[in-house]
């Protein structure tokens, strides 16, 4: 487990040399001829001394430079500010060493291209301000579109569970990640201020939120407890993802409409001699060549131009000249082409020795070699004012001979990687085989064949091959040198086990299915879409009512392509939907945590509701945040049906609730948790029972997702009773639209054609106000794709008794239309256009119409009393004095059975979702579906610490110190 946990380990590649040798260079200030400064303590920076024009901020301890000239240090790959004071402490790596400092790569999930305020590259480390930037969904890594090429695969590992590790061997480290912290973060080790809205500064552990100076956050213990949200923090011990060749924005289940790399390919139309012959400072080429420059050189562009400095374009391999891909280096025209090389070098992010690279000139007449001694400019072919073109080329020693680094992977060895020497004439086979015997694994007892070489391209999106065990690896090196240098410097190859250690079993849910047939019918289409070839295991599951199963695979190739096949097929007019799931081991999740199911209702809420996606991907474990998008509740209740207590947080309208307990119980009986508590992040309108439970009228987007989920940790188990009501129309009255409804099996379970069967959690009317939802559904149909509705597939029904209504005034006199029994005994009903049942206190938005206690004979209603209370409405008026909580409906009755007889057609709603019912039967009993709901704690003691960074509670000397603690759990 160690071996996966550690993010980082140093390499002691950089050439020696004394950092003071830095404050002799005075050739400093011009980029390309600054010395290279290599430092031995592996942060790989090359730093410059730098006289700074404006307020400028050392990344290490965020103080501000002072003095007049020569105030500090700056990386030239980087852009990395430093003190001279602060320079023998910098623990930050270079990004030009970073890739090679991560043990496992993980690749991140980008988000598509935008603009992100108040927030710093972690390439470039400039700010992203209006430039087109990517993000990462489930971590704080934020780069440039233009420093995209450079990103580090350094992704929260997110699922890691292997057979070969138990819940007591586990240790959890902290993830760090630099900069972008949190406004107001304090660092744990010193107590003193640690961000910085000047500079990328300041490390912050992914997982617990902890945050602490760079020079600081070495000395903090190294093991994460996963902070104030370890409660519900599902950790990646627990969990398997299965390997296969999807990117993790697919796995994510994150739709992806533009690449962020279109930039990049749409460049590749130009042909080589158009190139050539365009001139340099033709106004097009001039705007392309500023959007591949990073931000450091675009900077500097406009003072070179007026200086002798020469613009050239740099290519690091065959690869790129062909598609175009290149840097450009602005150089003094008189520099020697070794001050090229090394400028050609870091903007490739090179950290190797110059020795081993030279440069050649690329022109129509062919490569030609520079002389790294004389002056570029006069062995140049290419016309003065032209730009010229060059080759980035590897010197190759040994031709025949080398030596390639081998990871151990996820392989039970406590040592990094081994040097393994490789000829021309080595296989897979053999190196396999001189790796396992350097990794101490015994050659006789393990069959070399139980291994295999993977390539891992550790590119911004994480790519791995596997080696046949007869390739010439050598070889491939080598052709993958001359293609593209940066390719290359980003290859590792790692030795693992063939089985996956995920196991045999590929989950794959299918949704969009038609609903209601059989397994035979749903086999037949699969097949006749997937191919017999491709076919499953088994079918694990099937939600007949839902049109969604889930398909077990064996071989993750045969999962990859059933996935590939499916994401593009279409049944019926709809496209499928295909989620690959991951696994949990129930057996790993630690004591005391009850991991939290989140699900995000993104329709109930607008761009809320993806930005607190986003946040809680990033908060917890990205594997518990479903997007209801993507099959509802089903696949997340599918992933924890093995999970023995978790709790739900559902972000939406009450109707998402209803959703989600629907679904809940349907489900339930194969789950092991038979009713998970479930609590309420309220979005959109209306959101009685969030009210009800204190989980407020909305979410407006100011609040802190992190303090929601601590409400949750602190919430109380509280039952909700629900209710189920069955609508027995006459027989007389069928018709082919009732039929219509019968057939709805979305929301409605049928046992004979005529009756229906709705499960009720707040309230349900007849009359006035079911007549005036109807009002708004109809406006909502208007525009659906703004709503979630139940009764979406009644749209048509809707429709007719709207029509059939115009001019009709159907609830005059109600009680004369209706007959109400309550507990088997006749109730007498006050003259009234409407009648309201209810479960919970809270209707209309936030109305109360039972009003306040009062003496009579009726009890103190609760929502799991076993009872509902039924009050009458005389009119609109009185509708809108009880919406303004200036007057309370007519009391009528209190009980747990109710009968009502409709002698007409009449408008009903059963949580706020209406519809005209012929006339007769309504039974509402008691049901036997369980709901266990989480109440917000009004107990603001236990409320902890408003930092946004961390809380300890074993370890109160811990606890960030912040004087805004007291105050704010007395305002609340
Ligand atoms: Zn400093
Ligand atoms: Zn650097
Ligand atoms: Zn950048
Ligand atoms: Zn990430
Ligand atoms: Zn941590
Ligand atoms: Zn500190």
């Amino acid at each position: 487990m160690k071996c996966r946990g550690e993010i980082i380990e140093v390499e002691n590649k950089m050439a020696e040399m004394d950092v003071d040798q830095l404050d002799n260079s005075d050739r400093a200030d011009s980029p390309a001829t600054g010395l290279s400064a290599y430092d031995d303590r592996g942060h790989g920076h090359s730093f410059v001394k730098k006289t700074f024009h404006k307020p400028t901020y050392c990344h290490h301890c965020t103080d501000m430079l002072w003095g007049l000239i020569g105030q500090g240090l700056v990386c030239e790959v980087c852009n990395f500010v430093v003190h001279e004071k602060c320079l023998r402490t910098v623990v930050s790596a270079c990004s030009s060493i970073a890739a090679s400092l991560v043990r496992n790569p993980v690749a991140h999930c980008w988000s598509e291209p935008g603009q992100f305020k108040r927030k710093f590259c972690n390439v470039c480390r400039k700010r992203l301000e209006d430039s087109l930037a990517v993000r990462c969904e489930i971590c704080e890594y934020y780069a440039h579109l233009d420093c995209h090429d450079f990103v580090v695969s350094d992704c929260k590992e997110c699922a890691i569970y292997s057979p070969t590790i138990t819940r007591a061997s586990v240790v959890h480290y902290h993830h760090w990640r630099e900069g972008n912290l949190p406004a107001n973060s304090k660092c744990l080790a010193c107590k003193k201020t640690c961000w910085s809205s000047e500079c990328l500064a300041g490390m912050r552990c992914e997982w617990c939120g902890l945050t602490a100076h760079a020079s600081c956050h070495r000395l903090l213990p190294a093991e994460c407890n996963f902070g104030s949200l370890r409660e519900i923090m599902l950790p990646s011990s627990c969990l398997s993802m299965p390997r296969m060749d999807l990117s993790v924005e697919t796995m994510m289940g994150m739709s992806k409409k533009t690449s962020p790399n279109f930039t990049v390919t749409d460049r590749s139309a130009r042909t080589i001699s158009e190139d050539w012959s365009s001139s340099g400072d033709s106004r097009n080429d001039d705007t392309e060549e500023r959007e591949r420059r990073s931000p450091r050189e675009r900077d500097t562009k406009d003072r070179d131009k007026d200086t002798e400095s020469e613009i050239i374009r740099v290519f690091d391999g065959n690869a790129s000249m062909k598609r175009r891909l290149y840097r450009t280096i602005s150089v003094p025209k008189n520099a020697p082409a070794q001050a090229i090389l090394e400028a050609a070098l870091k903007t490739f992010h090179i950290s190797d020795d110059p020795k081993n690279y030279y440069v050649a000139e690329a022109s129509e007449f062919g490569e030609r070699e520079l002389d790294e001694s004389k002056p570029i400019r006069a062995q140049l072919k290419t016309p003065d004012g032209k730009r010229p073109s060059i080759f980035l080329r590897y010197k190759e020693s040994d031709p025949d001979k080398g030596h390639i680094k081998v990871y151990p992977g996820c392989l039970k060895v406590s040592s990094g990687h081994k040097n393994i020497t490789v000829t021309s004439e080595s296989t897979t086979e053999d190196i396999i085989r001189t790796a396992l015997k350097k990794f101490g694994i015994d050659v006789h007892d393990s069959d070399p064949s139980r291994y295999r070489l993977i390539e891992v391209l550790l590119d911004k999106g994480v790519s791995e091959r596997t080696l046949a065990h007869n390739d010439k690896p050598w070889e491939l090196i080598k052709n993958c040198r001359k293609e593209s240098l940066r390719q290359n410097q980003m290859t590792r190859y790692y030795l693992q086990q063939r089985e996956d250690p995920h196991g045999p079993s590929i989950s794959l849910f299918v949704g969009n299915l038609p609903t209601g047939l059989s397994q035979r019918q749903y086999e037949k289409i699969l097949l006749d879409i997937v191919g017999k070839q491709n076919k499953w295991v088994r079918f694990d599951v099937i939600y007949y009512e839902y049109g969604a199963l889930v398909l077990d695979f064996s071989s993750a190739d045969k999962a990859t392509r059933v996935f590939n096949i499916l994401k593009d097929a279409v049944f019926d007019d709809k496209q499928l939907l295909v989620l690959l799931l991951p696994n949990i081991q129930p057996h790993m999740i630690p004591e005391n945590t009850n991991p939290l199911l989140v699900f995000v209702n993104v329709k109930s809420g607008g761009c809320q509701g993806l930005n607190l996606i986003t946040s809680f991907r990033k908060l917890l474990n990205p594997h518990q945040v479903f997007n209801l998008e993507n099959g509802g509740p089903l696949p997340g209740l599918y992933v924890f049906r093995n999970v023995p207590y978790y709790k739900i947080l559902a972000c939406g309208g009450d109707g998402t609730v209803g959703w989600v307990l629907s679904c809940l119980d349907n489900v339930g009986q194969d789950a092991i948790c038979q009713s998970p508590p479930l609590s309420i992040l309220p979005l959109g309108t209306g959101n009685d029972l969030a009210r009800v439970l204190r989980w407020g009228p909305g979410y407006t987007g100011g609040e802190d997702p992190l303090s929601y989920l601590r409400d949750v940790i602190d919430a109380e188990d509280i039952k909700l009773d629900r209710w189920t009501v069955i609508f027995h129309p006459n027989e007389k009255e069928q018709d082919d639209v009732k039929v219509a409804i019968a057939n709805d099996t979305n929301s409605a379970n049928t046992n004979e054609d005529t009756t229906t069967i709705f499960v009720m959690n707040n309230y349900f009317g007849i009359g006035i106000d079911a007549d005036i939802s109807l009002d708004f559904h109809q406006a909502r149909e208007e525009k659906p794709d703004k709503f979630n509705s139940r009764l979406h597939n009644k749209k048509v029904y809707v429709q007719m008794s709207l029509r059939k209504m115009v001019n009709k005034h159907p609830c005059k006199e109600l009680h004369r239309c209706i007959k109400l029994e309550v507990d088997g005994k006749l109730v007498e009903l006050p003259p009234c256009e409407g009648i309201i049942i209810l479960n919970i206190l809270s209707w209309g938005s936030g109305a109360n119409p039972w009003g306040p206690e009062k003496e009579d004979q009726f009890q103190k209603p609760t929502h799991y009393d076993g009872n509902l209370e039924v009050v009458g409405i005389t009119g609109v008026v009185h509708m809108a004095q009880i919406h303004s909580g200036l007057r309370t409906g007519i009391r009528v009755a209190q009980g747990g059975h109710l009968r009502i007889t409709l002698l007409t057609d009449l408008p009903v709603q059963v949580d706020g979702e209406p519809w005209i019912q012929p006339a007769g039967q309504v039974v509402v009993l008691r049901s036997a579906l369980k709901a266990t709901m989480l109440k917000k704690s009004k107990n603001k003691i236990r409320r902890r610490n408003t930092e946004p960074s961390i809380f300890f509670p074993e370890n109160d000397g811990l606890k960030a110190q912040s004087p805004s603690d007291e105050n704010s759990s007395g305002a609340l």
